[in-house]
């Protein structure tokens, strides 16, 4: 027997109509250069049918890549709407890829135009004649008159120009809801970069769980900020969700600095506000007892540390939110809330702040198992037993874009193999231990990098550490910490070690300590172990 329920597809149009027809007034704001650009949704809207329109001016196939090449913006919302409503496929390239990973995942994906901020032209221009299938450039100023010389090129287009000439869009062309919208490629952490490619009812059901209480609870009267890149794992959907509930959405533009995205956070009465932990690192100082209306400081991408956790709670009043997810997962799919019968037998702050630095319990919808990495067998979830995180869900990638490459990712059975390694208690509670690549085999044994980290960052005068594995005749690998000591502070490895001796297994304490000016960082802000890697590939320990 059928179920008799209607069948409405699940598209972008739905959440854009929402918001033109409900929200009109409500505001977006982004930072530039010479001040906060103010517009509604409703002015937001109708600038976005035009886009619309002129994407069919351009000749952009039905279901072409649009790519943008930009910051956190209202026009780069403009664009994560204009090019799915029309069928097309949105395309965000990564402004801190490498100049030859750009043309590949250009190349790869297809693209026929790229949209580009005016500050970042000089990243684009220079590979500009290495993609072989854009042929428009449109050049979005977010720079005032002050910005880099646009080129006399026939390829060039003026954003503001084209809207203005162009027809409003009708939308409503998209009936199957497994249509692609958006495609991102994986920032390459640990290896090449591989193509995501979201549908559209994968974007819709997505972002109707980061509305959810239980995840990251946006409503209609937050005020949100995605310091996480639009042009990575799409701003863990927050604008996508943001224009679905309704709220206000502060955009960061192109200055990241702490101090910058302090001052919006209280000055424009953010509410919810989304960023990697580095990012959260160099904000605190800034927001240390300062007036502001957080409620909640979401944050993922590399593991939270416990004592950044905590430093929010006691300087900020309130604690980081820690979510865990990855490009494959949309982002979002798990989120470190407390659960009531925990919070209930929690007798201690400490107890609170360490489940709030797992990676959480998985979000409906989301299924979650770890696995054996030699037999494949799922593994017991009694918080000891460390496996290979695994998971499937609606908003979960069962396949990369033309990529055979990828195939490995993914089991007979249709989960995703994510290369993370974690234990997960018997409540739920996903304790991630590493990646597969950073993981350290000491012995038969693993060692954990980011248990070491955490306890390495909880000293106070540790600005970062990043611990990671040298090869060692004995034990095959062995720890080595390499320690970032904050600016007017002293630390010698002994003190590092004494430490650590009460707080780990004896056999985990590293065998070295670098102390180093800074870690490196990948494109999106987490610790780049790969280039540690590089860097110590000499080091031997017995
Ligand atoms: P990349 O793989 O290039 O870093 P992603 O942004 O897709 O690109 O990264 C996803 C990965 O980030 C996850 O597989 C995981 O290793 C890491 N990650 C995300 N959130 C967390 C978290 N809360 N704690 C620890 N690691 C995390």
């Amino acid at each position: 027997m059928q179920g008799l329920m209607q069948q409405t597809p699940l598209t972008l149009d739905g959440i854009f109509r929402r918001a033109e027809t409900f929200w009109p007034t409500k505001r977006l704001t982004t930072a530039t250069p010479s001040g906060r650009e103010r517009t509604d949704y409703g002015t937001w809207a109708a600038r976005t049918r035009r886009l619309g329109g002129a994407l069919e001016d351009l000749g952009v196939s039905a279901d072409g890549r649009v790519a943008t090449f930009a910051w956190n913006t209202a026009r780069h919302l403009e664009l994560y709407f204009a090019a799915p409503c029309t069928g097309r496929v949105l395309h965000t390239l990564n402004i801190r890829l490498f100049a030859e990973q750009l043309v590949y995942i250009a190349n790869h994906a297809e693209d026929e135009v790229v949209f580009v901020d005016r500050s970042l032209l000089p990243l684009l221009w220079p590979v500009v004649d290495d993609f072989k299938s854009i042929h428009h450039v449109v050049v979005m100023d977010d720079t005032g008159s002050a910005g880099p010389e646009i080129p006399d090129d026939p390829r060039i287009v003026d954003y503001e120009q084209l809207i203005a000439a162009a027809t409003p869009h009708p939308f409503g062309v998209v009936t199957d809801e497994s249509t692609a919208a958006s495609m991102c490629y994986t920032s390459g952490t640990t290896g090449e970069p591989k193509g995501v490619v979201y549908s559209h009812r994968s974007v819709v059901l997505h972002s109707m769980t980061e509305m959810m209480v239980d995840a990251a609870g946006v409503g209609e009267s937050d005020v949100v900020l995605p310091v996480v890149p639009m042009f990575h794992a799409n701003a863990w959907g927050l604008c996508q969700t943001g224009v679905l509930a309704g709220s206000e959405i502060v955009f960061p533009g192109a200055d990241l600095s702490p101090a910058a995205i302090a001052a919006l956070i209280t000055e424009e009465g953010v509410t919810v506000a989304a960023g990697v932990p580095t990012i959260w690192m160099g904000a605190l100082q800034f927001l240390a007892g300062r007036r502001h209306s957080l409620r909640s400081i979401l944050c993922g991408g590399s593991a939270v540390p416990r004592s950044l956790g905590e430093a929010y709670r006691t300087e900020v009043g309130v604690p980081i939110l820690q979510a865990w997810g990855m490009t494959e997962t949309s982002p979002l799919a798990s989120v470190a809330r407390i659960r009531s019968d925990r919070q209930a037998e929690a007798d201690s702050e400490e107890a609170l702040a360490d489940l709030r630095a797992t990676q959480g319990i998985p979000v409906p919808n989301v299924e979650l198992r770890i696995a054996d990495p030699g037999t494949g067998e799922a593994l017991p979830w009694d918080d000891t037993s460390t496996g290979e995180v695994q998971v499937r869900g609606p908003w979960v990638a069962r396949e990369y874009y033309n990529d055979p490459r990828g195939a490995a990712s993914f089991t007979d059975d249709g989960w995703l193999r994510t290369g993370d390694v974690a234990a997960v208690r018997p409540d739920g509670y996903i304790r991630l231990v590493d990646r597969t690549k950073d993981l350290i085999k000491s012995g038969g044994e693993w060692v954990s990098s980011v248990d070491l980290e955490n306890h390495i960052m909880s000293h106070p005068s540790v600005a970062e550490a990043a611990v990671i594995a040298v090869p060692s005749e004995k034990w095959m690998e062995r720890p080595l910490a390499c320690v970032v000591v904050k600016a007017g502070e002293t630390l010698t490895e002994e003190e590092v070690m004494e430490w650590l001796r009460p707080r780990v297994p004896r056999w985990w304490l590293p065998d070295g300590v670098e102390f180093i000016e800074e870690v490196p960082k990948t494109s999106v802000g987490k610790f780049s172990k790969k280039d540690l890697r590089e860097r110590f590939a000499d080091r031997r320990v017995p």
